[in-house]
């Protein structure tokens, strides 16, 4: 029997599956993809997130798709607050699992700059306070930007948890988020060797901090990639390579990961 597998982290909704998202639904459901999560990252993409909902659950041997409405820090040029209200109008209406994905990004320098990063923090906070008020988990981004993250989480108390998703932290930094009731997100990052801080950090922490995600269309499993000069879209249906790459960085078995995983999940998500 295949192991069954939660997609965490997945932008299933964006046009890059317009053309074959119904077909890429059942083979992920083939491949053990039992659920995933489409994720939020700008308010004007609202609606199409939660039709992407409504027609991949209205498909039959299809993954369960679950929604996580969020303004995401790189877009945050893009953010006004009326987009707060509109998350949480989603909050209200819809079964939303949880608020994502939010956070920090300093990866740009741009976004380095005072007022940009103030207005990062600004939303990362304000969807801090709607998770609380909703009492959902987040999801979290995280790029260039551990410290300030981890900082702004304990300065606000969040208690709700949720997902550190394709983490790029160090050792103490997951260590710090677990402490704070966050689960590690993996993606297909860790099918390549020289991913050595990766590695590290899931050899440190115990399977019971991880969970699994392919970050759709990013994050390709270096196996999936048809050339190191064009960019592979990545899919739902790629998870089982993540697996694959975590049981072997854990020299452990795949299906006890994979139940273990799924578990994970379902707790940090309240399923
Ligand atoms: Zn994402």
């Amino acid at each position: 029997m295949l192991p069954r597998l939660f997609d965490t982290h997945t932008h299933f909704d964006v046009p890059d599956f317009d053309s074959d998202r119904e077909q890429l639904a059942y083979q992920a459901k083939a491949a053990g993809v039992e659920a995933l999560v489409l994720i939020g990252f700008v308010a004007s993409r609202f609606a199409d997130l939660l039709y992407t909902q409504q027609f991949v659950n209205g498909l039959s041997q299809a993954p369960q798709a679950y929604l996580a409405p969020g303004l995401h820090p790189f877009y945050i040029e893009q953010h006004q607050p009326e987009h707060l209200l509109q998350l949480e109008q989603l909050l209200q209406q819809q079964d939303c699992v949880a608020v994502g994905e939010i956070g920090l990004d300093t990866f740009l320098p741009e976004h380095k700059q005072p007022e940009i990063f103030a207005k990062q923090q600004d939303y990362f906070q304000q969807q801090l306070e709607l998770a609380r008020q909703y009492q959902k988990p987040v999801l979290l981004h995280i790029r260039k930007a551990h410290a300030e993250s981890i900082a702004l989480l304990k300065q606000q108390k969040f208690q709700l948890g949720g997902i550190a998703h394709a983490f790029s932290g160090g050792v103490e930094e997951a260590k710090a988020l677990i402490k704070l009731g966050f689960k590690i997100g993996v993606t297909g990052q860790i099918t390549n060797p020289n991913a050595k801080k990766l590695h590290r950090v899931v050899q440190e922490i115990a399977a019971e901090h991880l969970v699994l995600e392919t970050d759709c269309p990013d994050m390709t499993p270096l196996c999936c990639q048809v050339s190191s000069l064009e960019r592979t879209r990545n899919t739902p249906v790629n998870l089982p390579y993540v697996l694959a790459g975590l049981a072997q960085s854990l020299q452990c078995d795949e299906e006890t990961l994979a139940e273990q995983l799924w578990h994970n999940t379902q707790q940090c998500l309240r399923l």
